[in-house]
């Protein structure tokens, strides 16, 4: 699956608060069907189910897809979450209630809620395997889940895939290049 950076993702105030792959995207779409939403052409937001009954004429005209054997599905490249959070200009290290507000509590490895004293801070790159206390490095975990992770790095899911948790990214970067047209009435002013 795609791993380019082309998603931009919203706060529940519509303002952008980083910018994601793919495969995160859907696979936070899916986990939170009820919290988070694909922004349709229209500038509806749209559950994955109705997002993926769109016809062609309703997406995006350059509209990326994935495909599986049978099927392909459009890709969202507008995320709005409910995620209360701002965009800060510093880049600061979250603490773990920064973390469980970003995250609304849902542990980024097993998707599930849990309350504020089971989860944990998550190094996704083990700082024994160099990984840095930094907000690119960081997201939130349930202590089930942090501690069979332990310090394995790559992680595997049940499933096989590479784990691949969103991070907690105040200070994202938007490249010029990678700009989707209908990103722009989003990030006006916002800082390359
Ligand atoms: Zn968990």
């Amino acid at each position: 699956m795609n791993k380019e950076r082309t998603v931009l993702v919203l706060n529940r105030s519509w303002m952008p608060i980083g910018i994601t792959d793919t495969r995160n995207a859907i696979k936070r779409i899916c986990r939170n069907t009820k919290g988070v939403r694909s922004i349709a052409p229209s500038g509806a937001p749209l559950s994955w189910d109705d997002w993926i009954s769109l016809g062609e004429d309703e997406l995006y005209e350059d509209q990326p897809y994935i495909y599986s054997a049978r099927d392909r599905f459009p890709i969202p490249t507008i995320l709005l979450t409910e995620s209360k959070m701002f965009k800060k200009s510093s880049n600061k290290i979250p603490t773990l209630r920064d973390l469980c507000d970003y995250f609304d509590n849902k542990c980024q490895i097993c998707g599930k809620g849990h309350r504020y004293k089971e989860l944990t801070i998550d190094h996704i790159i083990p700082t024994s395997k160099g990984g840095v206390n930094r907000s690119e490095n960081l997201t939130l975990a349930c202590k089930k889940c942090n501690n069979s992770k332990s310090d394995i790095y790559p992680f595997f899911s049940e499933d096989g895939s590479q784990l691949q948790p969103f991070t907690y990214d105040t200070h994202f970067r938007i490249n010029k290049n990678n700009v989707r047209k209908e990103w722009k009435p989003f990030i006006i002013g916002h800082n390359e």
